[in-house]
């Protein structure tokens, strides 16, 4: 089922077997007809992750990123509206010879095909796929079909891991393997059988229960293996490896391991169990009412959390709803009570004025702030109506009649917006920048060159940078091809960062993005 942990699941095997010294690529399939993840809302679908190449794609894509250290491109990521489109493309072209066109085999033709290229493209000796949704569900039997078909052509090459969940119902207090028993038959139907069965639960599986799934699905017991709830996902390929999975599986492809390294990781998850010190990050913003920030919000809350263990603090995230300030101006003080706050990215007018009250509150009282990409623009919007007295100031975005607009639309978003043509045609993706000498960014990174990924439509205008500069806003990167400020400052404030693009699609556990360590340092400091 959804949300069990199986993307997690495919990036930590790709850990674990990249740390026994093989090249591994993950890809992720999505059952949905969306071309990619650009059109869908964050708040019930999870995060929008962006590549280096622009690609928008499923959040599971930046869980890949950060555990093997990988880029991910367009051909990581799979959807079915992405294989439709292409084999329709493809008989208009009469590229079919004359034949019609069949779901089955032509879509599971593609899949493979697409499969391979990844393959190619990323130079992997193992590629992980992760099929998204759930084992009988109507829409995933094109994928099971092409896996079926796939092993078939490779019979010794293929192999199919099943992450199925354990229930342990309150009043009986003991796991059930029945769900799992049923996953396997309904993979069966489908002409599968799973190789391998990661058994989420909230506890290690019992061995009586791995007796019983080992026995229905005819694998040896040593193939059933526990993934109990941890602390951190980061624990994960660590309690994989507790029982061995990375030789198992080897064992399994018939290969052996060339090498044996995952002592900084582990030593890595065992050290963020024990801090103590605490450092309260408050992101203000709007997305929060739905089930799950967690989702919105994944690469934000896990870069906070990959800086902050860098400095051996415990991060506490605390949601603060920007609307509530538009209310009630006094409820502004409940910022005193953090050590540093993030303004993440966000699209629509709502709850913008809390955000910008917000801002102002972090430049006067100087607690450290850390604007992404609309987090930028509403800190640019706050210096213009507060400290250069352009009353109204707003983005086009959010106020198309604002006398002073600040953040304005990029002169080729025009077009797309008045031909509603949306899907994939924001600022995507990598983009160079410049930091000025001598600027608070400049000493974060530690370098002068940079390159960030974007995903936005609206930009600083370029008319009010002479204006803002004199009365100290610091326009510190600059996109050298376009000129196109994307990254502003405040002077004489311990640390105020706004930047354009999204620095939380780089940050990794052992790598935490510069920008959120400078962020988090500043905090801890506020905090003493
Ligand atoms: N809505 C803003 C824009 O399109 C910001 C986008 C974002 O935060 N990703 O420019």
């Amino acid at each position: 089922m959804s949300s069990v942990g199986k993307g997690v699941a495919a990036a930590s095997i790709g850990k674990i077997l990249q740390s026994k010294g093989y090249r591994v690529a993950n890809i992720k399939a999505d059952m949905y007809v969306n071309i990619d993840a650009g059109t869908i809302r964050p708040a019930e679908h999870g995060e929008v992750f962006v590549g280096e190449d622009g690609i928008e794609a499923d959040q599971d894509l930046g869980n890949y990123e950060r555990f093997t250290d990988q880029i991910c491109i367009a051909d990581n990521y799979i959807t079915t509206g992405q294989v439709y489109q292409e084999i329709i493309k493809r008989e208009r072209n009469l590229e079919f010879d004359g034949e019609d066109v069949e779901v089955v085999p032509d879509i599971p033709k593609e899949i493979i095909r697409r499969i391979k290229s990844c393959q190619k493209k990323n130079n992997s000796e193992i590629t992980i796929i992760e099929f998204g949704g759930t084992v009988g569900e109507y829409q995933v039997l094109l994928f099971l079909e092409a896996a079926r078909m796939l092993k078939l052509q490779q019979p010794n090459d293929v192999f199919f891991i099943l992450v199925s969940y354990l229930p342990t119902p309150k009043l009986l207090g003991e796991q059930k393997s029945k769900p799992t028993q049923y996953a396997i038959r309904t993979l069966n139907s489908a002409g599968i059988n799973p190789d391998f069965i990661l058994c989420r639960a909230d506890k290690p599986v019992a061995a009586d229960i791995k007796r019983t799934i080992s026995i229905v699905c005819s694998l040896p017991q040593e193939r059933i293996i526990s993934a109990p709830d941890v602390y951190s996902i980061y624990d994960i390929p660590v309690n994989f490896e507790k029982e061995n999975l990375g030789e198992i599986m080897l064992k399994a492809m018939n290969m052996e391991p060339r090498t044996k390294d995952m002592k900084d990781w582990t030593a890595f998850s065992e050290k963020i169990k024990k801090l103590k010190k605490e450092v309260r990050i408050g992101i203000v913003g709007k997305y929060f009412n739905f089930k799950s920030c967690k989702d919105t919000y994944i690469s934000v809350i896990e870069s906070i959390n990959h800086a902050s263990w860098n400095f051996d603090v415990r991060p506490s995230i605390l949601w603060l709803d920007s609307e509530k300030y538009e209310e009630d101006k006094n409820t502004l003080n409940e910022l005193d009570g953090v050590d540093g706050i993030i303004i993440p990215g966000g699209f629509g007018r709502r709850g913008t004025e809390g955000m910008i009250l917000a801002a102002e509150y972090a430049r006067k009282n100087k607690i450290p702030y850390l604007g992404l990409c609309l987090g930028m623009q509403i800190m640019s919007i706050e210096f213009a109506r507060n400290a250069c007295g352009l009353k109204g100031a707003n983005s086009e975005e959010l106020d198309p009649e604002t006398p002073y607009p600040v953040i304005h639309i990029m002169e080729e978003q025009r077009k797309h917006m008045k031909e509603s043509n949306y899907g994939a045609t924001m600022r995507l993706g990598a983009y160079d920048c410049n930091i000025k000498e001598g600027t608070q960014s400049s000493a974060a990174y530690g370098k002068n060159k940079i390159s960030e990924r974007h995903r936005h439509r609206y930009e600083f205008n370029n008319k009010y940078r002479k204006e803002m500069e004199s009365k100290g806003f610091v326009l510190a990167g600059i996109n050298p091809q376009k000129n196109l400020v994307e990254i502003a400052e405040i002077k004489d404030h311990p640390f105020m960062i706004g930047v354009q693009f999204h620095p939380e699609f780089k940050s990794r556990p052992l790598k935490p993005h510069p920008l959120f360590r400078g962020f988090i340092e500043a905090a801890a400091k506020n905090k003493q």
